[in-house]
């Protein structure tokens, strides 16, 4: 699928970047003209007067307007979700007033500019969604034909969807968890997706990097993740074992398609899951398991 997000302002490449490690083809989108060959949209956080300033500059509105009544999936996020409603407390100008939802703005107040909450999101399975708020809206009343797919444990809408149509008052582009992004693009292919078989022993945040096999297929730009990447492949080393150099790079090829065997066995070393001789002439799996004598091989 080929997925555009608006780049006018706000955190576009965050959209992109995730989009890209999910296999689909995400463009920045700054002219009108781009939309022509989109077949979804996402509008991102930011700050919204600005990007509704920057809608009406840029020659956006109608085109806008126009890409979500075709009936292509577009998703706003926080900023995104202010302009794609029809009713807001507070923009000083137009958004793309489409969705019958109505949204408060900076409505968590200031005590609260930042938190995060685990949400149950209606059509999005395999348990609760981690979502970040950054001085995000909330939506007030949903209309039909827009119904409400997620609360705040007070009840308090987060995310709405009427027809091809998705708005959130969160980032989910901040955290490695696909789901939702894989949600808003089943809306286009009319769908649901089934719900991702992950190997033994990987958390959700390590999808979007692995295979059905579980060969790591990208590098994780986030440490959190790099490192239970990097402890995931220690796993397919043995206890007791001494690896060359070249038999290390061996199971590392096998485990990986990036084709970065010298950054995964650095990493490997660096953060305790390998140890070696000083000359890097021989690897074995650190810990407690090591053999005592280690010239056995
Ligand atoms: N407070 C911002 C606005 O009203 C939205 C915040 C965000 O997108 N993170 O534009």
């Amino acid at each position: 699928m080929s997925v555009g997000v608006l780049a006018l302002q706000g955190d576009f490449r965050e959209h992109r970047e995730m989009l890209d490690r999910m296999g689909h083809y995400a463009y920045e989108i700054r002219k009108p003209e781009q939309l022509r060959d989109l077949d979804a949209l996402i509008i991102p956080g930011g700050e919204s007067t600005t990007i509704a300033r920057l809608i009406i500059s840029n020659n956006f509105q109608e085109p806008l307007r126009e890409f979500c009544a075709s009936g292509r999936p577009v998703w706003g996020t926080c900023a995104g979700a202010i302009l794609l409603a029809k009713h807001v407390d507070r923009l000083d100008r137009p958004g793309i007033e489409t969705m019958d939802i109505s949204v408060v703005r900076n409505a968590f107040g200031r005590q609260v500019d930042s938190f995060e909450a685990d949400l149950e999101i209606k059509g999005v399975e395999g348990g609760p969604f981690h979502a970040v708020f950054i001085r995000a809206p909330l939506i007030d009343a949903v209309h039909h034909p827009a119904g409400a797919i997620a609360r705040l444990e007070d009840g308090t809408v987060v995310a709405a969807r009427q027809d091809n149509l998705l708005a959130t008052s969160f980032h989910p582009e901040l955290d490695d968890d696909t789901r939702l992004h894989e949600y808003f693009l089943s809306i286009g292919r009319g769908i649901q997706p089934q719900p991702r078989t992950l190997p033994e022993g990987l958390s959700h945040a390590m999808a979007p990097f692995v295979d059905e096999t579980g060969r790591l297929t990208a590098w994780p730009v986030k440490e959190r993740i790099q490192r239970e990447a990097i402890a995931w492949l220690a796993h397919r080393f043995e206890h007791g074992r001494h690896y060359t150099e070249a038999e290390v790079n061996r199971v590392l090829d096998a485990a990986h398609s990036f084709h970065d065997a010298a950054l995964l066995r650095r990493l490997l070393y660096e953060w305790g899951y390998l140890d070696r001789e000083r000359d890097g002439s021989r690897y074995w799996l650190a810990g407690p398991h090591v053999a005592e004598d280690t010239h056995a091989s």
